[in-house]
């Protein structure tokens, strides 16, 4: 599989644009490319889609990880452009989305034949488990429901090797012991510490950012 960071606050690949918000592009084995996020506004996803060559019309599946601004704000643009995705939203989010399928996820659930959904986690957010030949992949987009709850809810899928997405506040480090990918993105407030404790492990993230697993 195949992970791109299309939005975050800094930068990975020179020419893209950066803001605040989170986006990335799931391309994994006989499923159609996923947009898990789509940033704070439509006109920087778009601009790093383009230059990144994602053809939104591409995008089968679009996962909304919360109803905050800095996830949603390019979801209307996208969905301009892209009239068949399949949209999953987690229930608490008031999606009115006219003419669209919207499936509003509460508990756990397969999106892709190796892509899962944490389900929401603590009335709030999803992040996404993703099969791969070393272990569960997770991708969260704020972590508003602690790293741990998503840790554990991943796990029902498989071993958890790795994480890449928002962290926001955590700092349970003891809990990533046994990962051996961390890249924290976006709101992660303790990047320089997980840099320090994680050395080996540690991904910087950022715009532009490609991971092969
Ligand atoms: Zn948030
Ligand atoms: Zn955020």
């Amino acid at each position: 599989m195949k992970i791109t960071i299309v939005y975050d606050n800094c930068l990975a690949k020179a020419g893209l644009r950066t803001g605040w918000g989170f986006s990335s592009l799931i391309e994994v084995e006989n499923a159609l490319p996923l947009l898990f996020d789509t940033g704070a506004d439509g006109a920087t996803l778009l601009y790093n889609m383009k230059q990144l060559s994602i053809d939104p019309r591409q995008i089968g599946t679009i996962v909304i990880s919360h109803a905050h601004g800095d996830h949603t704000g390019g979801l209307s643009d996208i969905l301009k452009m892209n009239k068949d995705a399949e949209i999953y939203v987690p229930a608490s989010t008031v999606a009115t989305l006219p003419g669209r399928k919207v499936i509003t996820v509460s508990q756990p659930i397969q999106i892709s034949e190796s892509v899962f959904s944490t389900g929401e986690l603590k009335g709030i957010e999803q992040s996404l488990a993703i099969k791969t030949g070393k272990g569960i992949l997770v991708v969260a987009g704020c972590s508003h429901s602690g790293v741990g709850s998503i840790l554990d809810a991943a796990s029902c899928y498989g071993k958890v090797y790795g994480i890449v997405g928002g962290l926001h506040g955590f700092r349970d480090f003891s809990r990533l012991e046994n990962l051996s990918l961390i890249c924290p993105c976006h709101c992660t407030q303790h990047k320089s510490e997980l840099r320090r404790l994680f050395t080996d492990q540690y991904i910087a993230c950022g715009a532009g950012l490609e991971l092969e697993q």
